[in-house]
Order: structure tokens, then C-alpha cells, then sequence
């Protein structure tokens, strides 16, 4: 069929079981490229943070019993937006065509004459119990993997699944959607003659901060879901795979493994932070509270970023305005060298790497990462009548201004954006916090604290408090927080450390 040029194209994505490193890169190209994106419950909103800004972002979830979107709405919605002319990318947990009803919903696009396309994803029904420590295959037991659904009721005459044929199947089950019904579904086992003791694992929330693995056998497992209360969703593997668990769970065993910790910076900068907490085993969530803006008199900054080689010293103390002044001087000048001969000094190694990415050398970094350190590191050069441009964010503390000053130096406040608090909250993290909480709250600068208590929302007692430095920390107690952990480096690394050592 000839597909016409002016109607737009429908993605089916994958999104991968949960764990946002494991999106394929195939997808991240449709998030950014769609105009609309459809995603389901089990897709990972961080990912939603790739659309564009005007992207239109639709929830199609499901939980069961709770349809939100009919399936066939959701049909209808593909098939709408992609007639109107629209990018449509139609994110689904794990693959799209693994108990994702994606070939019901490429086959109403044939039939709308749509174009469309299929990204596929790391199925859960995989990483679930790879992340398990449960090989689904491996030659020391089986040859052979069977993947099937439990959302069928199997007392229902019409059910389709012969759940006991499928117990004594050999080699390894996967079954998906089973939770609610593993009572019946292994009962039905047990009477169709499959081994009592035959080992059986739920893997749930698997690849994310929020796993949990509960392992028993096809006689122990429901009782065990019972009184452990374990819910959906959750992978089901069936098999002598499963006694691998023990011996390979190298996700589950990592350092803050079960920790649910929020991170409040702007959304560009959080991704450094989550991640690396991300990667030690925590549950992590972004709570963007600040965004950054231009200054308010963009000329005047505009000025002092043309004059810069003019002066003797740049000062920087925030990456953000490493940025913001690196994007205008570039806007103004095409040749690095128009920098002139000007000294460089950072506050610290994160603003340091900053300035570094525009390919210049810091000059001047202090040992302390904070005001304070700096007017230390100055006082080892000779500054008497230097001239000085600080470039710095509209609430900056004055210290260094009025340090460097009282030093003899000669010093012009170069304003080169302000903090504002973030409105926006595409993956819904203001609502987790008020559901879930959390065990950790870090906090990186006095406008995080000032922005996130601004949002007045409830602080559930036992939270606990990591600080970057004592300028946060001041702002913490202002606000009667108590401060469980302050970084002694004051930077992201530094944070991470003092986290890691709370445990
Ligand atoms: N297309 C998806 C499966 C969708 S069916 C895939 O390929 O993974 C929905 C079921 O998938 C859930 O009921 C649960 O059994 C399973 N599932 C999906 N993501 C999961 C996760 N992160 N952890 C555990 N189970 C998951």
C-alpha cells in the first residue's frame, strides 16, 4: 500500500523492563523525535524527559482492573494523531510485541493505511531474571525456554493455557501477569501431577531501585506471596534455573540496594546524580525543584561577557555559569582566542570540568569547595588592583565579591542567570513523594532547599537529609530540617560518599 508523505508515522517502542540503561538507542531517537508520546505504566517516565518541550505526553496505563485507556482507545488515539500529520511514538514496558499487544495495534495501522514502524525491547520476561541472577538457560540444566502468560483464569473453562502441561514442560517457564492468580495457577499445577518441589522465583519491579526477589517452589510460592505480601508486577520463572538466585544476585547486593532516595537539582543537571546512585543500587527518583533562567538584564551580561579579555581574572563559581557565560561569549565571538589572556579561577572540580568542556585550564581552584575557600586560594596570588569579573547567579552570596574587594582587587558582578522554581513535573514525582516518600533526600544548593520546601509538601519523619556543604546546610536548619549527612567534599562525588557512608 503507498503510504502518503503528508501523514505522520506511529512508533511502537520498547521500553525496556525498567532500568533506563537498558532503553535500546532506537528508542530514545523516537522519544526525541515524536510529537506525541503514548507511554503505559510500566515505562520508565524518566525517559519522557527526552521529548521534546511541546511534546504532546499521554499516560495510556494499565494496572489490572483499572483501564485507564480501552485498548481499543488507544488504537483509535495511534490512529488519530498519526492521520493528523504527528510523530507518534507509543512507548510499551519490555517489548512491544511480547505480551504487548503491539501486533494488534501495527495491525490497525496497516488497516488505517498508516505508516508505522517496530522498535523492540529488552523484554522483562529476560532481564527479569537476569537481574535475578537466574540464567534462563544454561547448559548445566535445560535446553529449552517457554514463555507464557498467568492473566488467564484458569477454573475458566474457555482458558486457552493448559497450566499443568506447562508446569511439566521442560526446562525453563517464564510466566508474565501471574501474581494475582498464582494460587489457582499452581494449584491447577499440583493436580496436573508437576513436581511439588520444583523451584519457582518472582522477580518484581525487576532492573529497578524497587526489586525484590522471593523464591520458593511450586507448593511454598503462593503461600509465600500471601504472607509477604508480594504484589505485582513481577516476573514468574519456574525451573532449576532458579537455584542460580543465590549464588549470582549481584543486583540486589549492590551497596544502597532498597534505599528510595530523591534528588532535587534542576532536570539538565540531576542525570550525574541519580545516575551514580542509580548504579550503587538505589531506588532513585528526580524532584526537580529549580530551573535555570537568563538574567534579568541579559544586555548588561551580554557587556561584560564581550569585555572579558579585558579583565584580569574570570571568576566562576557554579557550572551553571560556566555555561551561561560560555553560550553568550560564543554567540558574540566565533574564536576562542578572543578570550585573551584572562585568568581562570572555579570554586570547585564540578565547575572546573565545566569550564574544561569549553577547552580552557583553570588557573585558581581552592582546597574547601566554597566561598570562603576561594578567598583563601586568592590570597596566594597578588590581586591589589586586578581586575575582576565574577560571574555569578542573581542570589549568589555576596562573600566573594566583598572578599576579593576588601582584598584591593577591583571586582564588576557579572549576573549570569537566576534560579527559579520548577513548575513542571512530566515524570510525576511530586505525587511519588506524597505516596511513597522516601528513605533520602539530597540536597546541593540553598535554592534546591529553599525551592523544594516552597512546594509544602508533608516531610515524613524518619527522611533523611544528605547535604552537599554548610552553605546548604545552613539553609537546611534555617528551614528546621535536620541534617543526617554532610558531604566533606563539597561536590557530586563528595555526596555520593557521604551517602554510601550513612549505611
Ligand atoms: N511487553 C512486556 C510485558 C507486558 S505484560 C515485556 O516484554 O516485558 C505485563 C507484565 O510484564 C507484568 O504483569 C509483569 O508480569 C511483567 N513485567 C513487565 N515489566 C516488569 C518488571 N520491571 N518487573 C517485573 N515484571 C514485569
Amino acid at each position: 500500500m503507498k503510504i502518503s508523505p503528508t501523514v505522520g508515522k506511529c512508533y511502537l517502542v520498547g521500553a525496556g523492563p525498567g532500568d533506563i540503561g537498558l532503553v535500546t538507542l532506537r528508542a530514545k531517537e523516537c522519544i526525541e523525535e515524536a510529537d506525541v508520546v503514548i507511554y503505559d505504566y510500566l515505562s520508565n517516565r524518566e525517559m519522557l524527559r527526552w521529548a521534546k518541550p511541546d511534546a504532546e505526553l499521554i499516560y495510556a496505563g494499565k494496572k489490572a482492573k483499572d483501564h485507564t485507556l480501552k485498548q481499543g482507545e488507544i488504537n483509535q488515539l495511534l490512529i488519530e494523531r498519526t492521520q493528523a500529520g504527528k510523530v507518534v511514538t507509543r512507548l510499551k514496558g519490555g517489548d512491544p510485541m511480547v505480551f504487548g499487544r503491539g501486533g494488534e495495534e501495527a495491525e490497525d495501522l496497516v488497516k488505517a493505511g498508516l505508516s508505522y514502524e517496530i522498535v523492540p525491547g529488552i523484554s522483562s520476561t529476560i532481564a527479569g531474571p537476569a537481574y535475578a541472577g537466574i540464567p534462563v538457560t544454561h547448559r548445566d540444566c535445560n535446553a529449552q525456554l517457554t514463555i507464557f502468560t498467568g492473566h488467564e483464569d484458569p477454573t475458566k473453562p474457555e482458558s486457552t493455557v493448559d497450566y499443568a502441561k506447562l508446569g511439566n514442560t521442560i526446562g525453563t517457564k517464564v510466566m508474565l501477569m501471574g501474581v494475582e492468580r498464582l494460587g489457582k495457577i499452581t494449584k491447577t499445577m499440583l493436580d496436573g501431577g508437576v513436581d511439588k518441589d520444583q523451584p519457582v522465583a518472582l522477580v518484581r519491579w525487576a532492573t529497578t531501585g524497587q526489586q525484590r526477589t522471593l523464591t520458593g517452589t511450586v507448593e511454598t510460592i503462593a503461600e509465600k506471596v500471601v504472607s509477604t505480601g508480594f504484589k505485582a508486577p513481577a516476573v514468574a520463572v519456574f525451573g532449576e534455573v532458579v537455584k542460580y538466585h543465590d549464588k549470582l544476585n549481584w543486583f540486589e547486593q549492590r551497596p544502597l540496594f532498597g534505599k528510595r532516595i530523591v534528588v532535587t537539582r534542576t532536570r539538565k543537571q540531576a542525570g550525574g546524580l541519580s545516575r551514580k546512585l542509580c548504579l550503587l543500587g538505589a531506588d532513585v527518583y528526580e524532584l526537580p525543584t529549580i530551573r535555570i533562567e537568563p538574567p534579568k538584564d541579559i544586555l548588561d551580561f551580554g557587556e561584560l561577557v564581550r569585555d572579558a579579555h579585558t579583565y584580569d581574572w574570570l571568576v566562576f563559581t557554579s557550572p551553571n555559569g560556566v555555561e551561561a557565560f560560555f553560550e553568550l561569549f560564543y554567540k558574540i565571538y566565533k574564536d576562542a582566542r578572543e578570550i585573551g589572556g584572562v585568568k581562570i579561577a572555579a570554586i570547585g572540580p564540578g565547575t572546573e570540568a565545566k569550564i574544561r568542556e569549553y577547552h580552557l585550564t583553570v588557573d585558581l581552584m581552592p582546597q574547601k569547595f566554597v566561598g570562603e575557600g576561594l578567598i583563601d586560594a586568592f590570597k596566594e596570588e597578588t590581586i591589589e588592583n586586578q581586575t575582576v569579573m565574577w560571574v555569578k547567579a542573581e542570589t549568589t552570596r555576596e562573600v566573594v565579591g566583598a572578599e576579593l574587594s576588601k582584598m584591593g582587587a577591583i571586582v564588576d558582578e557579572a549576573v549570569a542567570y537566576r534560579t527559579v522554581p520548577e513548575t513542571e513535573d512530566v515524570t510525576g514525582a511530586v505525587a511519588r513523594f506524597q505516596e511513597e516518600g522516601a528513605d533520602l533526600i539530597t540536597f546541593t544548593s540553598s535554592s534546591t532547599v529553599d525551592c523544594f520546601m516552597g512546594l509544602g509538601l508533608p516531610m515524613p519523619k524518619e527522611l533523611q537529609v544528605a547535604s552537599i556543604g554548610p552553605i546548604t546546610s545552613q539553609s537546611l536548619v534555617k528551614h528546621g530540617l535536620d541534617i543526617a549527612v554532610e558531604a566533606e567534599q563539597h561536590d557530586i562525588p563528595g555526596l555520593v560518599d557521604a551517602i554510601l557512608s550513612l549505611e
